[in-house]
Protein backbone atom coordinates (compact mmCIF):
# COMPACT_ATOMS: atom_id res chain seq x y z
CA UNK A 1 0.00 0.00 0.00
CA UNK A 2 1.05 3.49 -0.66
CA UNK A 3 0.22 5.30 2.96
CA UNK A 4 2.43 8.37 2.07
CA UNK A 5 0.35 9.67 -0.48
CA UNK A 6 -2.74 11.81 0.59
CA UNK A 7 -6.03 10.50 0.67
CA UNK A 8 -7.08 12.52 -2.62
CA UNK A 9 -4.14 10.76 -4.24
CA UNK A 10 -5.34 7.09 -2.72
CA UNK A 11 -9.32 7.94 -3.74
CA UNK A 12 -7.88 7.62 -7.36
CA UNK A 13 -4.77 5.48 -7.72
CA UNK A 14 -4.48 2.98 -4.17
CA UNK A 15 -4.83 -0.44 -4.80
CA UNK A 16 -4.83 -0.22 -8.46
CA UNK A 17 -3.50 -3.44 -10.30
CA UNK A 18 -3.06 -3.65 -14.40
CA UNK A 19 -2.51 -6.55 -16.55
CA UNK A 20 -0.65 -7.24 -19.16
CA UNK A 21 -2.06 -5.01 -21.28
CA UNK A 22 -1.71 -1.41 -18.92
CA UNK A 23 -5.61 -0.72 -19.05
CA UNK A 24 -6.06 2.90 -17.39
CA UNK A 25 -9.10 2.00 -15.84
CA UNK A 26 -9.49 -1.00 -13.37
CA UNK A 27 -10.76 -4.07 -15.31
CA UNK A 28 -13.45 -6.02 -14.43
CA UNK A 29 -12.40 -9.44 -13.63
CA UNK A 30 -15.39 -11.13 -14.25
CA UNK A 31 -14.37 -14.64 -13.45
CA UNK A 32 -15.55 -17.32 -11.18
CA UNK A 33 -12.36 -18.98 -10.80
CA UNK A 34 -8.89 -19.11 -11.79
CA UNK A 35 -7.44 -21.72 -13.99
CA UNK A 36 -3.75 -23.13 -12.46
CA UNK A 37 0.00 -23.74 -14.20
CA UNK A 38 0.13 -26.90 -13.00
CA UNK A 39 -1.47 -29.21 -10.00
CA UNK A 40 1.34 -28.39 -7.58
CA UNK A 41 0.52 -25.00 -8.63
CA UNK A 42 -3.56 -25.92 -7.36
CA UNK A 43 -2.12 -27.43 -4.35
CA UNK A 44 0.23 -24.74 -3.10
CA UNK A 45 -2.47 -21.83 -3.87
CA UNK A 46 -5.24 -23.86 -1.59
CA UNK A 47 -2.34 -24.14 1.23
CA UNK A 48 -1.57 -20.41 0.89
CA UNK A 49 -2.60 -17.84 -1.60
CA UNK A 50 -0.40 -15.16 -2.03
CA UNK A 51 -1.46 -11.37 -1.62
CA UNK A 52 -1.93 -11.72 -5.51
CA UNK A 53 -3.16 -15.22 -6.24
CA UNK A 54 -7.09 -15.99 -6.23
CA UNK A 55 -8.85 -19.48 -6.16
CA UNK A 56 -12.50 -18.36 -6.83
CA UNK A 57 -14.40 -15.34 -6.28
CA UNK A 58 -16.10 -16.14 -3.51
CA UNK A 59 -12.85 -16.27 -1.41
CA UNK A 60 -11.22 -12.88 -3.21
CA UNK A 61 -11.15 -11.57 -6.62
CA UNK A 62 -8.41 -9.23 -8.41
CA UNK A 63 -11.47 -6.46 -8.57
CA UNK A 64 -12.70 -6.68 -5.32
CA UNK A 65 -8.99 -6.72 -3.96
CA UNK A 66 -8.69 -3.56 -5.10
CA UNK A 67 -10.90 -2.14 -3.70
CA UNK A 68 -10.26 -3.55 -0.20
CA UNK A 69 -6.82 -2.06 -0.31
CA UNK A 70 -8.41 1.13 -1.48
CA UNK A 71 -10.80 1.47 1.33
CA UNK A 72 -8.60 0.09 3.97
CA UNK A 73 -6.27 2.69 2.85
CA UNK A 74 -9.00 5.58 3.30
CA UNK A 75 -10.52 4.06 6.52
CA UNK A 76 -6.48 4.01 7.83
CA UNK A 77 -6.82 0.03 8.88
CA UNK A 78 -4.59 -2.51 7.69
CA UNK A 79 -7.17 -4.61 5.72
CA UNK A 80 -10.47 -5.05 4.68
CA UNK A 81 -12.47 -7.24 3.49
CA UNK A 82 -15.74 -6.41 0.32
CA UNK A 83 -19.61 -7.67 1.36
CA UNK A 84 -22.61 -8.30 -0.79
CA UNK A 85 -24.53 -5.42 0.98
CA UNK A 86 -23.57 -3.05 3.77
CA UNK A 87 -26.25 -5.51 5.99
CA UNK A 88 -23.80 -8.85 4.52
CA UNK A 89 -20.47 -6.46 6.42
CA UNK A 90 -22.61 -5.88 9.88
CA UNK A 91 -24.25 -9.57 10.03
CA UNK A 92 -20.15 -10.51 9.12
CA UNK A 93 -18.37 -8.09 11.55
CA UNK A 94 -20.53 -9.37 14.72
CA UNK A 95 -21.51 -13.03 14.01
CA UNK A 96 -17.41 -14.02 12.47
CA UNK A 97 -16.33 -13.09 16.01
CA UNK A 98 -19.11 -14.20 18.23
CA UNK A 99 -20.15 -17.40 20.21
CA UNK A 100 -23.01 -18.29 22.62
CA UNK A 101 -22.52 -16.76 26.07
CA UNK A 102 -20.69 -13.98 24.89
CA UNK A 103 -21.97 -10.23 25.19
CA UNK A 104 -22.26 -7.49 23.73
CA UNK A 105 -23.32 -4.07 24.07
CA UNK A 106 -24.89 -1.79 21.91
CA UNK A 107 -26.72 1.51 21.17
CA UNK A 108 -30.11 1.57 20.69
CA UNK A 109 -30.57 4.00 18.18
CA UNK A 110 -29.84 1.85 15.19
CA UNK A 111 -30.71 0.93 11.78
CA UNK A 112 -33.32 -1.41 11.84
CA UNK A 113 -31.88 -3.92 9.87
CA UNK A 114 -28.75 -3.84 12.16
CA UNK A 115 -31.07 -3.93 14.96
CA UNK A 116 -33.28 -7.27 13.74
CA UNK A 117 -29.30 -8.88 13.44
CA UNK A 118 -28.89 -7.43 17.59
CA UNK A 119 -31.96 -8.09 18.93
CA UNK A 120 -33.42 -11.23 16.33
CA UNK A 121 -30.21 -13.25 15.26
CA UNK A 122 -27.36 -12.36 17.59
CA UNK A 123 -29.85 -13.87 20.81
CA UNK A 124 -31.34 -17.03 18.81
CA UNK A 125 -27.63 -18.09 18.93
CA UNK A 126 -27.27 -17.76 22.60
CA UNK A 127 -25.13 -13.88 22.51
CA UNK A 128 -26.68 -11.43 25.24
CA UNK A 129 -27.03 -8.50 24.13
CA UNK A 130 -27.37 -5.15 26.43
CA UNK A 131 -29.32 -1.86 24.83
CA UNK A 132 -27.49 1.55 25.81
CA UNK A 133 -28.33 5.34 25.02
CA UNK A 134 -25.51 6.03 22.69
CA UNK A 135 -25.22 9.33 23.81
CA UNK A 136 -24.85 8.01 27.46
CA UNK A 137 -21.42 7.27 28.39
CA UNK A 138 -22.09 6.07 31.64
CA UNK A 139 -25.39 3.73 30.29
CA UNK A 140 -21.76 2.45 28.48
CA UNK A 141 -19.70 2.20 31.43
CA UNK A 142 -22.23 0.39 33.18
CA UNK A 143 -23.35 -2.10 30.53
CA UNK A 144 -19.67 -2.74 29.42
CA UNK A 145 -18.10 -6.30 31.84
CA UNK A 146 -15.53 -8.63 31.85
CA UNK A 147 -17.18 -10.99 29.08
CA UNK A 148 -18.21 -8.06 26.99
CA UNK A 149 -17.00 -8.98 23.70
CA UNK A 150 -17.66 -6.34 21.57
CA UNK A 151 -19.41 -2.79 21.59
CA UNK A 152 -21.47 -1.83 18.69
CA UNK A 153 -22.58 1.36 17.66
CA UNK A 154 -23.53 3.84 15.16
CA UNK A 155 -21.20 6.94 15.00
CA UNK A 156 -23.90 8.65 13.65
CA UNK A 157 -27.73 7.70 14.81
CA UNK A 158 -30.17 6.84 11.62
CA UNK A 159 -32.80 8.93 11.59
CA UNK A 160 -31.96 11.41 14.43
CA UNK A 161 -29.05 11.97 13.64
CA UNK A 162 -27.27 11.84 17.50
CA UNK A 163 -23.49 11.75 16.97
CA UNK A 164 -21.97 9.14 19.65
CA UNK A 165 -18.20 9.94 21.00
CA UNK A 166 -16.33 6.95 19.35
CA UNK A 167 -12.91 7.88 21.29
CA UNK A 168 -15.20 6.99 24.85
CA UNK A 169 -16.80 4.30 23.67
CA UNK A 170 -14.12 2.76 22.35
CA UNK A 171 -12.11 3.34 25.59
CA UNK A 172 -15.06 1.93 27.73
CA UNK A 173 -14.51 -0.80 25.32
CA UNK A 174 -11.01 -1.66 25.40
CA UNK A 175 -11.03 -1.73 29.63
CA UNK A 176 -13.01 -5.05 29.03
CA UNK A 177 -11.13 -6.44 26.14
CA UNK A 178 -14.22 -5.83 23.65
CA UNK A 179 -13.49 -4.44 20.50
CA UNK A 180 -15.08 -1.32 19.17
CA UNK A 181 -17.18 -2.15 16.03
CA UNK A 182 -18.59 0.76 14.22
CA UNK A 183 -20.97 1.01 11.53
CA UNK A 184 -19.61 4.69 10.33
CA UNK A 185 -22.31 4.79 6.89
CA UNK A 186 -23.86 8.54 7.85
CA UNK A 187 -20.18 9.74 8.73
CA UNK A 188 -19.08 8.91 5.31
CA UNK A 189 -14.87 7.39 4.91
CA UNK A 190 -14.25 11.84 4.06
CA UNK A 191 -15.60 12.64 7.47
CA UNK A 192 -14.66 9.26 9.46
CA UNK A 193 -11.83 9.38 11.95
CA UNK A 194 -13.13 6.81 13.43
CA UNK A 195 -9.50 4.60 13.70
CA UNK A 196 -7.69 7.13 15.08
CA UNK A 197 -10.50 7.21 17.78
CA UNK A 198 -10.04 3.88 19.04
CA UNK A 199 -12.54 2.10 17.15
CA UNK A 200 -11.41 -1.56 15.64
CA UNK A 201 -13.34 -2.30 13.52
CA UNK A 202 -15.01 -0.39 11.08
CA UNK A 203 -18.01 -1.39 8.49
CA UNK A 204 -19.85 0.63 5.97
CA UNK A 205 -23.10 -0.24 3.32
CA UNK A 206 -21.00 0.70 0.76
CA UNK A 207 -24.74 0.98 -0.87
CA UNK A 208 -24.90 5.16 0.09
CA UNK A 209 -21.68 7.53 -0.46
CA UNK A 210 -19.20 5.55 -1.80
CA UNK A 211 -21.23 4.19 -4.89
CA UNK A 212 -22.93 7.96 -4.40
CA UNK A 213 -25.11 7.06 -7.16
CA UNK A 214 -27.66 4.60 -6.14
CA UNK A 215 -26.64 1.42 -8.02
CA UNK A 216 -25.56 -1.01 -6.50
CA UNK A 217 -25.74 -2.62 -3.02
CA UNK A 218 -22.38 -3.58 -1.49
CA UNK A 219 -20.63 -2.90 1.85
CA UNK A 220 -17.41 -3.63 3.70
CA UNK A 221 -15.49 -4.57 6.95
CA UNK A 222 -12.18 -2.37 7.70
CA UNK A 223 -10.14 -3.91 10.56
CA UNK A 224 -6.40 -5.42 11.15
CA UNK A 225 -5.00 -8.07 9.25
CA UNK A 226 -5.36 -10.92 11.91
CA UNK A 227 -9.40 -9.86 12.23
CA UNK A 228 -10.17 -9.65 8.87
CA UNK A 229 -8.34 -12.74 7.79
CA UNK A 230 -8.36 -15.53 10.03
CA UNK A 231 -11.74 -13.80 11.49
CA UNK A 232 -13.74 -12.38 9.12
CA UNK A 233 -12.62 -13.90 5.68
CA UNK A 234 -12.84 -17.23 6.70
CA UNK A 235 -16.85 -16.57 8.06
CA UNK A 236 -17.20 -15.13 4.83
CA UNK A 237 -15.87 -17.09 2.56
CA UNK A 238 -17.65 -20.42 3.90
CA UNK A 239 -21.24 -18.31 4.14
CA UNK A 240 -21.63 -16.73 0.67
CA UNK A 241 -21.70 -12.77 1.35
CA UNK A 242 -18.93 -11.85 -0.44
CA UNK A 243 -18.85 -8.55 -2.96
CA UNK A 244 -19.10 -9.30 -6.48
CA UNK A 245 -16.16 -8.13 -8.93
CA UNK A 246 -19.16 -6.12 -10.51
CA UNK A 247 -19.86 -4.12 -7.89
CA UNK A 248 -16.15 -3.99 -6.69
CA UNK A 249 -15.80 -2.09 -9.57
CA UNK A 250 -18.61 0.66 -9.62
CA UNK A 251 -17.41 1.27 -6.14
CA UNK A 252 -13.88 1.65 -7.10
CA UNK A 253 -15.37 4.21 -9.45
CA UNK A 254 -17.32 5.44 -6.90
CA UNK A 255 -14.04 6.14 -4.74
CA UNK A 256 -12.47 8.45 -7.41
CA UNK A 257 -14.85 11.37 -6.91
CA UNK A 258 -15.64 10.55 -2.96
CA UNK A 259 -13.69 13.08 -1.48
CA UNK A 260 -15.45 16.02 -3.88
CA UNK A 261 -19.07 14.68 -3.88
CA UNK A 262 -19.10 14.63 0.36
CA UNK A 263 -17.50 18.08 0.58
CA UNK A 264 -19.93 19.09 -2.02
CA UNK A 265 -23.02 17.82 -0.26
CA UNK A 266 -21.87 18.57 3.37
CA UNK A 267 -21.45 22.21 2.15
CA UNK A 268 -25.21 21.72 1.02
CA UNK A 269 -26.63 19.83 4.03
CA UNK A 270 -25.15 22.87 6.02
CA UNK A 271 -26.53 25.74 4.33
CA UNK A 272 -30.24 23.89 4.10
CA UNK A 273 -29.79 23.07 7.46
CA UNK A 274 -28.50 27.17 7.97
CA UNK A 275 -32.20 28.37 6.27
CA UNK A 276 -34.44 25.87 7.90
CA UNK A 277 -32.80 26.45 11.62
CA UNK A 278 -35.49 29.31 11.81
CA UNK A 279 -38.13 28.04 10.06
CA UNK A 280 -41.47 28.41 11.94
CA UNK A 281 -43.01 25.73 9.86
CA UNK A 282 -40.99 23.75 11.39
CA UNK A 283 -40.83 22.30 14.87
CA UNK A 284 -36.63 21.37 15.23
CA UNK A 285 -34.15 20.73 12.45
CA UNK A 286 -31.31 18.34 13.16
CA UNK A 287 -28.09 18.86 12.34
CA UNK A 288 -25.01 17.91 13.89
CA UNK A 289 -23.34 21.07 12.02
CA UNK A 290 -25.82 23.25 13.78
CA UNK A 291 -24.37 25.12 16.93
CA UNK A 292 -28.39 23.81 18.54
CA UNK A 293 -27.19 20.09 18.20
CA UNK A 294 -26.31 18.37 21.59
CA UNK A 295 -23.25 16.66 19.86
CA UNK A 296 -22.33 19.70 17.78
CA UNK A 297 -18.73 20.28 19.97
CA UNK A 298 -18.20 16.37 19.65
CA UNK A 299 -18.93 16.10 16.24
CA UNK A 300 -16.74 19.15 14.98
CA UNK A 301 -14.14 17.37 16.73
CA UNK A 302 -14.98 13.26 15.54
CA UNK A 303 -15.68 14.44 12.02
CA UNK A 304 -14.61 18.36 11.12
CA UNK A 305 -18.37 18.28 9.55
CA UNK A 306 -22.29 18.37 10.24
CA UNK A 307 -22.35 15.52 7.59
CA UNK A 308 -24.33 15.36 4.41
CA UNK A 309 -27.73 14.46 6.15
CA UNK A 310 -30.55 16.57 8.25
CA UNK A 311 -34.06 15.81 9.47
CA UNK A 312 -36.43 17.94 10.48
CA UNK A 313 -39.95 17.91 12.35
CA UNK A 314 -43.01 19.21 10.55
CA UNK A 315 -45.53 20.95 12.81
CA UNK A 316 -48.63 19.30 11.40
CA UNK A 317 -47.61 15.60 11.97
CA UNK A 318 -48.06 13.09 9.30
CA UNK A 319 -51.07 14.46 7.10
CA UNK A 320 -48.42 17.54 7.23
CA UNK A 321 -45.18 15.63 6.23
CA UNK A 322 -47.08 13.68 3.09
CA UNK A 323 -48.13 16.79 1.67
CA UNK A 324 -45.35 18.54 2.56
CA UNK A 325 -43.04 15.00 0.37
CA UNK A 326 -45.43 14.93 -2.34
CA UNK A 327 -45.12 18.69 -3.21
CA UNK A 328 -41.63 18.30 -4.15
CA UNK A 329 -40.37 18.46 -7.74
CA UNK A 330 -36.48 18.25 -7.45
CA UNK A 331 -36.27 16.31 -4.11
CA UNK A 332 -37.34 12.60 -4.35
CA UNK A 333 -39.22 10.58 -1.86
CA UNK A 334 -37.07 7.47 -1.44
CA UNK A 335 -35.44 5.29 1.13
CA UNK A 336 -31.76 5.21 0.47
CA UNK A 337 -28.80 8.15 1.45
CA UNK A 338 -25.49 9.45 0.31
CA UNK A 339 -27.20 9.38 -3.72
CA UNK A 340 -26.12 12.24 -6.15
CA UNK A 341 -29.67 12.80 -5.97
CA UNK A 342 -31.32 14.53 -2.77
CA UNK A 343 -33.48 11.65 -0.95
CA UNK A 344 -36.12 12.35 1.18
CA UNK A 345 -37.51 10.02 3.88
CA UNK A 346 -40.32 9.75 6.39
CA UNK A 347 -38.29 7.28 8.75
CA UNK A 348 -41.85 7.10 10.84
CA UNK A 349 -44.06 5.11 7.92
CA UNK A 350 -40.69 3.46 5.79
CA UNK A 351 -37.27 2.85 7.13
CA UNK A 352 -38.30 2.27 10.58
CA UNK A 353 -42.52 1.52 10.18
CA UNK A 354 -41.59 -2.11 11.86
CA UNK A 355 -40.75 -0.42 15.55
CA UNK A 356 -43.58 -0.37 17.45
CA UNK A 357 -45.01 3.50 18.44
CA UNK A 358 -43.75 3.59 22.01
CA UNK A 359 -39.85 2.85 20.51
CA UNK A 360 -40.62 5.02 17.82
CA UNK A 361 -41.26 7.52 20.70
CA UNK A 362 -37.71 7.28 22.43
CA UNK A 363 -35.83 7.25 19.43
CA UNK A 364 -37.67 10.36 18.14
CA UNK A 365 -38.94 9.27 15.42
CA UNK A 366 -42.03 11.30 15.28
CA UNK A 367 -45.09 11.88 13.10
CA UNK A 368 -43.52 14.64 11.34
CA UNK A 369 -40.06 13.87 11.17
CA UNK A 370 -38.56 13.76 7.25
CA UNK A 371 -34.98 12.83 6.46
CA UNK A 372 -33.04 14.82 4.25
CA UNK A 373 -30.15 13.32 2.93
CA UNK A 374 -28.38 16.12 0.53
CA UNK A 375 -27.24 15.28 -3.13
CA UNK A 376 -25.14 16.80 -5.87
CA UNK A 377 -28.25 19.60 -7.05
CA UNK A 378 -27.51 23.09 -6.44
CA UNK A 379 -28.60 24.10 -3.17
CA UNK A 380 -30.19 27.29 -4.01
CA UNK A 381 -32.64 25.26 -5.91
CA UNK A 382 -33.02 22.76 -3.01
CA UNK A 383 -33.90 25.44 -0.63
CA UNK A 384 -36.94 26.97 -3.09
CA UNK A 385 -38.37 23.02 -3.45
CA UNK A 386 -38.01 22.87 0.17
CA UNK A 387 -39.53 26.13 0.58
CA UNK A 388 -42.30 25.63 -1.94
CA UNK A 389 -43.44 22.65 -0.59
CA UNK A 390 -43.38 23.92 2.93
CA UNK A 391 -45.60 26.58 1.55
CA UNK A 392 -48.24 24.03 0.59
CA UNK A 393 -48.28 22.30 3.97
C1 LIG B 1 -28.11 1.34 4.73
C2 LIG B 1 -27.48 1.06 6.03
C3 LIG B 1 -27.10 -0.25 6.35
C4 LIG B 1 -27.36 -1.42 5.44
O1 LIG B 1 -26.72 -1.36 4.23
P1 LIG B 1 -27.25 -2.14 2.91
O2 LIG B 1 -26.18 -1.86 1.91
O3 LIG B 1 -28.58 -1.58 2.57
O4 LIG B 1 -27.33 -3.58 3.27
C5 LIG B 1 -26.50 -0.45 7.58
N1 LIG B 1 -26.29 0.56 8.43
C6 LIG B 1 -26.65 1.82 8.15
C7 LIG B 1 -26.39 2.90 9.15
C8 LIG B 1 -27.26 2.13 6.94
O5 LIG B 1 -27.62 3.37 6.66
Amino acid sequence: MTRDWNRRTQLVHEGSRRSQYGEMAEAIFLTQGFAYDSAEQAEARFQHAGADEFIYARYGNPTTRMFEERIAAIEGTEDAFATASGMAAVNGALVSMLRAGDHVVSSRALFGSCLYILEEVLVRFGVRVTFVDGTDLDQWRAAVVPGTKAVFFESISNPTLEVIDIKSVSEIAHTAGALAVVDNVFATPIFSRAVDQGADVVVYSTTKHIDGQGRALGGVICGTVPFIRKVVEPYMKHTGGSMSPFTAWIMLNGMVTLDLRCRAMAGSAEKIAGVLAGDSRLSRVIFPGLPSHPQHALTLRQMGSGGTLLAFDIKGGKEAAFRFLNALKIIRISNNLGDARTIATHPATTTHQRLPEDQKARLGITPGLVRLSVGLEDSDDLIADLDRALDVI
